[in-house]
């Protein structure tokens, strides 16, 4: 059943395949709590859902703030 929606495409996907952005406590860099004052700026929480795509997607355009700030 494909009953999760990614927030940021709004794609179905099965709950099983949900991603959110607390697997980013599992990054040696950036530090998770910069990571979620990255994404509250961006107006997600840790209980957001996405789908694999989007959260790779972020998971890059974090890095690269954080390497930038
Ligand atoms: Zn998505």
């Amino acid at each position: 059943m494909k009953n999760a929606q990614c927030k940021k495409c709004l794609r179905k996907f099965n709950e099983k395949d949900i991603y959110t952005i607390q697997q980013f406590q599992y990054r040696k860099k950036p530090p998770y709590d910069w990571t979620r004052e990255f994404f509250k700026t961006l107006e997600i929480g840790e209980w957001d859902s996405f789908c694999e795509n989007c959260i790779m997607e972020y998971s890059k355009i974090s890095t690269e703030a954080w390497r930038n700030d």
